[in-house]
């Protein structure tokens, strides 16, 4: 069984929701939804629904003092697009600070 509160599917649909699909980065702002161009009923979709502390011991920002539901909960969550969210995994040790409207990395 795996150590790692992952978000479950409707709480990720509900944190994308929540930013109108768009990028929570602010210097982003990226619309990660919209029609497939090949295929005239599918849907193009590259948002991300990362944790804003991670989902296991050892990941980013990790808090243990969370309960295993606050970890996984829309609270926890921030929607970004794909570039976004890979370049907070890559960042060192950023702390991620969220407001209702908007985030801050700092390294
Ligand atoms: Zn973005």
């Amino acid at each position: 069984m795996s150590n790692r509160d992952d978000f479950p599917k409707k709480i990720k649909e509900t944190v994308a929701k929540r930013a109108a699909y768009l990028c929570s980065n602010p210097d982003c702002d990226q619309l990660c939804i919209g029609p497939a161009k090949s295929v005239s009923d599918k849907i193009n979709y590259f948002g991300k629904v990362a944790h804003i502390t991670a989902a296991a011991p050892g990941g980013p920002r990790y808090d243990h003092s969370l309960t295993p539901e606050q970890r996984k909960s829309v609270q926890n969550g921030i929607f970004l697009c794909s570039n976004c969210a890979d370049m907070i995994l890559r960042t060192l040790s950023p702390r991620l600070v969220t407001s209702s409207s908007c985030f801050v990395i700092v390294s």
